[in-house]
């Protein structure tokens, strides 16, 4: 599979499954299996896995593309996709004991039959994702793990979760290990409902370890590696995925709303609103323009991804942050410009509206990474 053909896929699967469910599974609160199994048959769950393991082999270019096509359409299906890419990427990048008793569940993730995701976040240590309360304790064949982890996308979908904990003797706040456990462990369920303000058809529902064992062969990482695995490997493509999203709202905001400018009449003037007034022409134009320099923003990210440099780091967390203030402003323009018709639910800007608000909040939030910009800046250290 090439870039291109990954996006069209992408596209087809926007068109034909996810736009035509998106409104009624966000009214209703519903995961999409569809759309999962679309993705699946189309390759794109093992989008860039190694064609070993039967993937494509692709980069994080295509993953921001197909996850920005996927988020026009749905944000709840991109934010899936996104996770799922994520937790395919600390599987694939274990520690090298595990690889042999891995390698089944990346095959099948290859295959488009397994869905993955992360489940960091605790009731405890809340957008501090760096700091699990939970503890893991060995049990001579690996270790037992207690936790409660308070939003998991795909909670009660995904058939593993790479879950945290600290490390079994790991004696600071953030000395935590990384651990794969398979949807079917005894003592894994799903603690709560999930009925979001946005993002209500991904199913980020709260789940339990009451006493889950995991193999030896399933920790992730080394002992206490599991904080720079989070920073290292895993935030760098959360921040490029999440401002994928943020960017498919974002687009999906300017086409909206310019449908609407076009096709809203003003009868007694025998105009259009567009054509009629320059104040929402201006709204559309700004829109437009953040959108671009989101657009942009994405671009550069991926540029410094694919050639690491000092900045890279910043980049990760500026992209995150800039994206998620973006999405809201330009979805919240919007929503002014198309008025009452937005406002009473006759268009999908409503949902773009409450979707983008999830970007902000999810961690890293934007006020963390402002902190941890403003931090690094100064020269003081961020933990
Ligand atoms: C739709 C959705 C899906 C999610 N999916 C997952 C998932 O799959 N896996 C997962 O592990 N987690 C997931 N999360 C959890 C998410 O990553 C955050 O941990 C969670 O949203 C934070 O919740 P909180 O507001 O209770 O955090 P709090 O820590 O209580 O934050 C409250 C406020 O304080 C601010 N704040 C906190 N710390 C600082 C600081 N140091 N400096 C400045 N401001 C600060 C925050 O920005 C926020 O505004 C998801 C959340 C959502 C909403």
């Amino acid at each position: 599979m090439t870039h291109d053909t990954a996006v069209s896929k992408a596209r087809e699967i926007a068109i034909n499954v996810l736009g035509p469910s998106a409104g009624q599974n966000d009214k209703a609160g519903q995961f999409s299996t569809d759309a999962v199994k679309a993705l699946g048959e189309a390759g794109l769950l093992g989008l860039l896995l190694t064609v070993d393991f039967g993937g494509s082999g692709l980069s994080p270019r295509t993953f921001a593309a197909v996850t920005a096509t996927l988020a026009e359409a749905d944000a709840s299906v991109a934010m899936v996709y996104l996770m799922h890419i994520l937790g395919t990427l600390a599987i694939v990048t274990a520690r090298a004991g595990a690889a042999q008793a891995l390698a089944p569940i990346l095959r099948e993730i290859g295959a488009g039959r397994h869905l993955s995701t992360l489940a960091f976040s605790e009731a405890g240590s809340r957008s501090h994702f760096w700091a699990p309360i939970s503890r893991a304790y060995r049990n001579g064949n690996g270790v037992n793990i207690s936790a409660k982890k308070s939003w998991v996308t795909s909670a009660g979908h995904a058939h593993s979760y790479v879950v945290s904990a600290l490390a079994p003797e790991g004696s600071g706040p953030t000395d935590s290990t990384l651990y794969l456990v398979v949807a079917e462990t005894r003592g894994l369920s799903v603690a709560g409902p999930w009925d979001g303000l946005g993002l209500r058809a991904n199913a980020s529902a709260p789940i339990a370890l009451n006493d889950c064992q995991v193999p030896s062969d399933f920790q992730l990482t080394d002992d206490g590696a599991g904080f720079p695995a989070m920073l290292n490997v895993v935030l760098p493509l959360f921040s490029l995925g999440s401002s994928a999203v943020a960017l498919g709202l974002c687009r999906a905001a300017v086409a909206g709303t310019t449908s609407h400018l076009k096709s809203a009449k003003f009868e007694h003037l025998g105009q259009s609103l567009g054509e009629s007034l320059p104040t929402l022409r201006a709204q559309l134009a700004a829109m437009q323009i953040d959108t671009d320099g989101l657009s942009a923003r994405v671009d550069d990210l991926v540029e410094h991804l694919e050639k690491p440099r000092e900045t890279t780091m910043l980049r990760v967390l500026e992209t995150k942050a800039a994206a998620g203030d973006v999405a809201i402003s330009v979805t919240s323009a919007a929503m002014r410009t198309c008025g009452g018709a937005a406002f009473s639910k006759h268009l999908n800007i409503e949902r773009l509206f409450r979707d983008a608000h999830a970007g902000a909040v999810m961690a890293p939030t934007g006020d963390v990474l402002r902190e941890f910009i403003g931090k690094s800046l100064l020269g003081i250290p961020l933990f």
